[in-house]
């Protein structure tokens, strides 16, 4: 019994509660107390260092033990004067004398807590209608001595009704809070903590409240960071798809009428061309402001890349949304520049669509308007066309896309382009991430992203990764040959095809085929698949890990935005999305938290979009030694390298 405790890698020991004392203690346990042995540990007196409101609970846990209760919680101790953080389950443990004592097991808090809360566990109790009864020295230092109630620490009193309401009816609770805590200087200021409520009975056979709170602040913050990043167009701070279609969702479901415009900007591609992508920036800054002004509400004003925009009109009438159409035209329409020899001249072509009439979905609803707006497109451009019932099934590129996608690899049309991942400390190539690229004779260049959209609502998209996974395998002893043999080969890979069964499989006996070893071979997933895959109890990503190909999480910071399932992840590599560079400019502060994040996890992290000299050295500095980026090669094909 002894051999197997103390082969466990958890403090484990057992608090008499009545003599403040510690009757036995696992290695591990002893470690913790920094005691040689169970004996000295016995020795000591805990009951000077416990806190009144610490003694109390543990008496009222003690009721619930006798009912075979367990408690979580997150506690603090300090042995010899230093604190230690520590997850612990508290349970009962029958002493011989037939007393029932506390067996704790304590798992010290691991990296991820330590860089994500600043403090430790703050505890108290209060009775059950919320009045405060005493709190430990961290909940004085945190909310200053003039408690008198629980209601007075939140910052919003609806949270508080909720929490509330349910303690009435639930005996354990935890949630994520804002409560005002006290600056030394006496001020409140609103911070994030994570609360656990346990509702228990005390010796007066009263209901009372043990609370814990854990700061949870900047993790907070900084997922809230995140969610607005992701939601957000870097360029012209507008809405980007994402968040765009969560706006049209909730519209949605508050059933509240309204017409969606789509807008496409005429001749906006040879402004690009001929002026330089610099002054395109310029240009559609311009037009995002110009829609922001319209003298009409609009609540939602999105960007879907490009030169489209999306638009939201609450409750409007068919009239009302034709003035509406004419006015975007008209303001879009104006000079772009003052230099009046030469003046800069746009213009739009307009589609619209109105929920319910037009459709209830939201992606049927934008289908809708595109399909509006590509017809004025087509019908002579500035100008403004209304959706009419059936115009969205001609709507053209995707299904040109999916008739000619299933031919594409019979015809050869694909091709992989190869970009470099570099180590900086090194100045070595470590790494080629495969590309698709796909040309048609009647559509011309596909975007990638495009490509695998199609492929995925079509059900091609095993065989066209497939075909990127053997050609990518089949290129990489050529690619090492031409840059380093130590580099392995990066394929990105779709959520929808991950899933499948014969996934390991298929990666299994391309790998023989092409006489590779797992390691040779990355993956990248972006978050949501990962997030989706870890919470599947046969986790393919896990087995292909175990398998030995390495994993990397893509575009990270553009999807879940939660920094708490990281951990869970058996990724090597996490790549920070380009977004984030480019907001660099004001800040690296979020850039800095994430690489000190991930060199806890132990995952290597690397910074995409690097294009200049400058970024480069910016993100070296901060700790990104990895990086990928025009600055360090473009992607190119593999006659690019070997030639
Ligand atoms: P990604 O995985 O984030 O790939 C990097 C993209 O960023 C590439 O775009 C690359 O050309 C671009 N890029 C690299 N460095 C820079 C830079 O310094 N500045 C800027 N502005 N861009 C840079 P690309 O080739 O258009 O690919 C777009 C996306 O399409 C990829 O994003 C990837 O998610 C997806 N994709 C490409 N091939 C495949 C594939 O075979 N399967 C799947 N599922 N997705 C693919
Ligand atoms: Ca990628
Ligand atoms: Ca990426």
């Amino acid at each position: 019994m002894t051999v197997q405790v103390d082969n466990i890698q958890t403090a484990v020991w057992i608090y008499d509660i009545d003599n403040f004392t510690i009757v036995w203690a696992n290695k591990i346990g002893l470690h913790l107390w920094q005691c040689e042995s169970v004996l000295e540990l016995s020795q000591r007196d805990l009951k000077t260092e416990a806190s009144d409101a610490v003694q109390q609970r543990v008496l009222e846990y003690r009721e619930g033990f006798k009912k075979g209760q367990i408690f979580h919680e997150t506690w603090q101790f300090s042995p010899n004067g230093i604190e230690i953080d520590t997850f612990c389950v508290f349970s009962g443990y029958e002493l011989k004398d037939g007393r029932i004592a506390m067996m704790v097991e304590a798992t010290p808090a691991n990296h991820f807590s330590e860089i994500t809360s600043a403090n430790s566990k703050v505890v108290a109790n209060f009775n059950a209608y919320g009045a405060f009864i005493s709190g430990n020295p961290p909940f004085n230092k945190e909310f200053g001595k003039q408690i008198d109630c629980l209601k007075s620490l939140f910052c919003d009193k609806n949270d508080y009704q909720i929490l509330f309401q349910r303690w009435q009816k639930e005996t354990q609770i935890e949630i994520d809070v804002l409560l005002f805590s006290i600056k030394e200087s006496g001020t409140k200021i609103e911070t994030w903590f994570h609360l656990s409520l346990n509702k228990v009975i005390n010796q007066n056979n009263e209901p009372s409240l043990l609370i814990g709170l854990y700061n949870i602040d900047r993790r907070k913050r900084i997922e809230q960071e995140l969610t607005i990043q992701a939601s957000t167009d870097e360029l012209t701070g507008l809405l980007n798809r994402r968040g765009f279609l969560q706006q049209v969702e909730e519209y949605i479901q508050n059933q509240e009428s309204f017409t969606l415009y789509y807008i496409d900007l005429d001749g906006f591609k040879h402004i690009n061309d001929s002026l330089g992508h610099g002054y395109g920036d310029i240009v559609l800054n311009e037009v995002a402001h110009r829609l922001k002004c319209l003298p009409c509400v609009a609540s939602e004003i999105g960007r879907f890349g490009g030169d489209e925009f999306l638009f939201i009109l609450p409750q409007s009438d068919k009239q009302n949304a034709k003035q509406v159409a004419a006015s975007i035209i008209h303001d879009l329409s104006l000079p772009y520049n003052r230099n009046e020899s030469h003046p800069l001249l746009l213009s739009a072509s307009v589609g619209f669509a109105n929920y319910p009439h037009d459709a209830i979905q939201s992606e049927h609803l934008i289908a809708c308007a595109d399909a509006a707006m590509y017809h004025a497109k087509h019908t002579g451009k500035k100008r403004y066309v209304t959706y009419k019932a059936g115009m969205e099934v001609s709507l053209q590129r995707e299904g040109l896309i999916s008739r000619y996608l299933r031919n594409a690899i019979v015809n050869e049309e694909f091709c992989l382009y190869y970009q470099p991942i570099v180590c900086i400390n090194t100045g070595s190539i470590v790494s080629f991430e495969a590309l698709l690229r796909w040309e048609n004779t009647v559509l011309g260049q596909v975007s990638p992203q495009d490509t695998i959209a199609v492929a995925e609502k079509t059900g091609l998209i095993q065989q066209v990764e497939e075909w990127v996974l053997n050609r990518a395998m089949q290129d990489l002893p050529l690619l090492r040959v031409a840059s380093n043999k130590n580099v392995n080969i990066a394929v990105n890979i779709s959520g929808l095809h991950m899933a499948q069964k014969d996934f390991l499989n298929t990666l299994k006996m391309l790998l023989q085929k092409h006489e590779l070893n797992a390691a040779d071979l990355a993956i990248e997933l972006t978050e949501n698949v990962l997030v989706e895959d870890i919470e599947r109890h046969d986790s393919p990503c896990k087995k292909l890990v175990a398998f030995g190909i390495q994993l990397n999480i893509d575009d990270f910071g553009t999807g879940f935005s939660s920094l708490a399932y990281l951990d869970t992840i058996p990724a090597s590599i996490v790549k920070v999305d380009r977004s984030f560079l480019q907001r660099s400019k004001q800040s690296t502060v979020t850039l800095e938290f994430m690489h000190t994040m991930f060199n806890k996890l132990k995952m290597n992290s690397l910074i995409e979009g690097v294009e200049t000299e400058e970024q480069s050295q910016l993100m070296a500095k901060i700790g990104f030694v990895l990086q990928q980026g025009y600055f360090h090669g473009r992607p190119k094909p593999l006659s690019y390298y070997t030639d």
